[in-house]
C-alpha cells in the first residue's frame, strides 16, 4: 500500500503512521446522515450517497486528529456529569449509540447523548451534541453564533431533534488548542420545526432522485465546490466506481429498513450484493466522463462519444465489441 504520510524523514514516525493507515477500514455511506444534510450542495451529497467516489483514506496525522476528537467525547461527558447533568450516551436496547431513522431507514441520525439537568432549564431533555474546533473555526464560532460559521451543525442538530423527538439541544464545543469552552446565546439549540423539514424533504428529494441533483456551481473552482470530494466525477473528468449505488437499475427501496432495490433482477440488495454489483452494470449516464449517443433496443447497452472522440460502450454489447 502507498504510504500516505510524505516526507518524514524519522523512520520510527513513518512507520507510526505507516501502521495507523495500514488499520484504516474506509467505509461507504449506508445512508443519508444527520452530518451530511447540512451541506449546500444536493448533488455533492447525492453523489457520496450513490458511492460515486472511493471512500477517503488519510495519511496518519489526519487520522490522529480524529482520533483526538473521539477521545474527548468521554471526557466532555465526565465533565457534564460533574455539573449535575444526568446523562446517556448508550441506548439500552442495543448497548449501541442512540439511533434514529427516517424516510424507512435511508436517513439516519446518532447522537451523543441525551441528558436531563442542564442549569438553564433542569427538567428538560436535551440532546447533547460534542465538537471540537481549532483554535481559527472556534474564534469564528464565538464571533458569529453557530448559524453562521457553523451552519452544517446546526443542520445537524435540526434532524437530530426532529428524528429524535427531543426538542432541545445542547452544543458542547470545545477548542481543542486551549480548552476553551463555547458558551455562546445560541449554546442550547431549540427546535424549529419549519427548518427540521425543509431538511428532511431535501434528504428526501436526494433519496429519490434518479439522476444527480443541479450543481451548486458550473465552476469547479469556485470556493462552494472548494473541499468536495465529488469534483472529479461531478466534472465529467472520471468514471464512478462501479456498484449498484451507480447502476441505472437500482432505487433505494420503501418500506424497510435502508434497503435497496434492482428493477433488472427484482431483487432486493444487500449492502454486500450492492458493494459487489454483477455483469449487467449499466451506469447512471452523469457517472460516465463522456456524452450518451445511443441505446440499444433492449436497453441493455449504452453508448458514450468520449473527449478524445473514440466511442464506449456500456453494457453487454460492450464485451462482444
Ligand atoms: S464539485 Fe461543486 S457542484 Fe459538483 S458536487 Fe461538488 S460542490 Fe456540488
Ligand atoms: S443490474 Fe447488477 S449492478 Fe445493476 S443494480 Fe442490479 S445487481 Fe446491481
Amino acid at each position: 500500500m502507498v504510504a500516505l504520510s510524505q516526507n518524514l524523514t524519522s523512520p520510527t514516525i513513518a512507520a507510526i503512521d505507516a501502521a495507523l493507515e495500514d488499520r484504516q477500514r474506509p467505509r461507504q455511506q449506508r445512508r443519508l446522515s444527520g452530518s451530511m444534510i447540512g451541506k449546500k450542495c444536493e448533488r455533492e451529497i447525492w453523489f457520496q450517497f450513490r458511492w460515486c467516489y472511493e471512500p477517503e483514506r488519510h495519511a496518519g496525522r489526519m487520522l490522529r486528529l480524529f482520533e483526538t476528537g473521539h477521545l474527548r467525547e468521554p471526557r466532555a461527558m465526565r465533565e457534564l456529569q460533574n455539573a449535575g447533568i444526568k446523562l446517556s450516551d448508550v441506548d439500552p436496547e442495543t448497548g449501541d449509540q442512540w439511533t434514529f431513522t427516517e424516510l424507512d431507514g435511508h436517513f439516519v441520525v446518532k447522537i451523543d447523548g441525551r441528558g436531563t439537568g442542564f442549569v438553564e432549564r433542569p427538567k428538560t431533555e436535551h440532546i447533547i451534541g460534542i465538537k471540537t474546533l481549532n483554535d481559527k473555526n472556534f474564534k469564528e464560532l464565538k464571533k458569529n453564533g453557530i448559524s453562521v460559521a457553523k451552519p452544517e451543525h446546526l443542520a445537524q442538530a435540526q434532524s437530530e431533534m426532529h428524528c429524535s423527538g427531543i426538542h432541545r439541544f445542547f452544543y458542547y464545543a470545545v477548542n481543542k488548542d486551549t480548552d476553551e469552552l463555547y458558551a455562546g446565546s445560541d449554546v442550547r439549540i431549540r427546535y424549529d420545526e419549519t427548518e427540521a423539514i425543509r431538511l428532511m424533504v431535501k434528504a428526501e428529494r436526494v433519496l429519490k432522485a434518479i439522476r444527480p441533483p443541479e450543481p451548486i456551481s458550473d465552476d469547479r473552482s469556485a470556493r462552494a465546490c472548494r473541499f468536495c470530494k465529488a469534483k472529479a466525477v461531478c466534472g465529467g473528468e472520471v468514471f464512478a466506481p462501479r456498484s449498484c449505488r451507480t447502476c441505472l437499475h437500482s432505487t433505494p427501496a420503501m418500506g424497510g429498513d435502508a434497503e435497496w432495490q434492482c428493477e433488472k433482477h427484482g431483487a432486493i440488495l444487500t449492502v454486500a450484493d450492492q458493494e459487489a454489483g454483477c455483469g449487467e452494470h449499466l451506469f447512471i449516464p452523469e457517472l460516465v466522463p463522456g456524452k450518451q449517443t445511443d441505446v440499444s433496443p433492449d436497453g441493455s447497452s449504452v453508448t458514450y462519444e468520449m473527449p478524445d472522440g473514440s466511442q464506449w460502450v456500456d453494457g453487454i454489447a460492450q464485451e462482444a465489441a
